[in-house]
């Protein structure tokens, strides 16, 4: 029976957290009950630097509770690092396969069985794959298939429809800790590792409670990570239009020279103008692409941890465990 750890990152989830607790428990005891899981499973809430209870919730819970574990980060690093580091401490703790969710119960618990059939089945990477995108807005949905038939475009290997929703084994948690990058960018770098891998579809609900963490400006800045942390094509696509431009200009010194020898007056003052701007505006934009990798090595050289863990509670097995769900309520 594998040892099953779940990894949930949490910012500011106190309306959610209570009733993700005791879903994914009764969840847990039910995979133990029908051997799908051992008596030593686990669940990780990581509080990556909430403002609100979430810690004391999850900390209260871990006292009455064997199975709730936590990781208390330092600081709000983002839920790609609050992830990792919850990923990192079910490493090391040695268990066989580790399922990470969202704290906010979108994702269907119900096909974390599939999940652990799938993983006892030889795989190493099972990753959870929406079956629509119905529910969303017309904005997020339309936003997010072009983002992927983007990625595709430019050679990036990215789960169409997968979120951060997915099983890995022991093996998969091994390599990952091999990759060093401080952009972190998960849904590219788990592809790269190999394995037998496979799918698992589900049907993503509506957020339980609470509000979204990902307001506009994170996720923008989420998905040019994504595409520039793997892939370096924008830097060709520029010089290919820094061709291009240089062919065209070619073209208008042919038709000035032409001009001037049959004597006709040369374009003037607006033309010069345009091409001014027009030039200028190409370069500024050239250098903005390549400033955006120029810091991106910037911030790899300096190697910088991804996150600081805090405080962990992660309890033995010879703890008892009370029927805590039943009698007791959090403030
Ligand atoms: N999250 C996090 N740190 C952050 C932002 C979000 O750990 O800085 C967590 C959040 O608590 C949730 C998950 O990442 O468990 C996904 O966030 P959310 O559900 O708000 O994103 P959405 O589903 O709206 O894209
Ligand atoms: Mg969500």
């Amino acid at each position: 029976m594998p040892k099953v750890y779940f990894v949930i990152p949490c910012y500011n989830e106190e309306e959610v957290l209570p009733e993700t607790i005791k879903r994914l428990n009764t969840k847990l005891l039910s995979l133990i009950e029908c051997g799908k899981a051992n008596e030593e499973s686990r669940m990780i809430f990581v509080d990556d630097g909430s403002k609100d209870k979430t810690w004391n919730i999850i900390s209260a819970y871990s006292e009455e509770n064997k199975f709730v574990g936590g990781v208390k980060l330092a600081h709000n690093r983002g839920h790609q690092n609050a992830l990792l580091s919850g990923l990192m401490t079910a490493k090391e703790e040695n268990c066989d396969c580790v399922i990470s969710l969202d704290a906010d119960l979108q994702d269907d618990i119900d096909v974390i069985d599939q999940f652990i059939d799938k993983y006892r089945q030889g795989c190493e990477v099972v990753y959870g794959v929406r079956n629509s995108r119905k529910k969303d807005t017309f904005f997020k949905r339309t936003t997010a298939q072009g983002y992927y038939k983007f990625m595709k475009m430019l050679g990036v290997d990215i789960v169409y429809n997968h979120a951060d929703y997915r099983l890995m084994g022991s093996k998969a948690l091994d390599a990952l800790s091999e990759y060093k990058e401080v952009n972190l960018f998960l849904r590219g770098i788990v592809p790269l590792i190999g394995y037998r891998t496979d799918y698992v579809y589900y049907e993503r609900h509506e957020r339980f409670a609470g509000e979204s963490k990902y307001p506009l400006k994170k996720m923008i800045k989420f998905a040019v990570d994504g595409i520039t942390s793997f892939s370096v094509k924008p830097l060709k696509i520029i010089s290919n239009i820094g061709i291009f431009i240089c062919g065209l200009s070619v073209i208008g010194f042919i038709y000035a020279l032409v001009s001037l020898i049959t004597g006709s007056s040369v374009a003037g003052w607006a033309s010069t103008i345009c091409s001014i701007w027009f030039l200028g505006g190409l370069q500024m934009m050239c250098i903005g692409i390549v400033g955006t990798y120029v810091g991106k090595i910037y911030n790899e050289v300096k190697q910088r941890p991804r996150f600081r863990i805090e405080k962990k509670i992660i309890r033995n097995n010879d703890e008892n465990n009370d029927d805590f769900f039943d009698n007791h309520d959090i403030e």
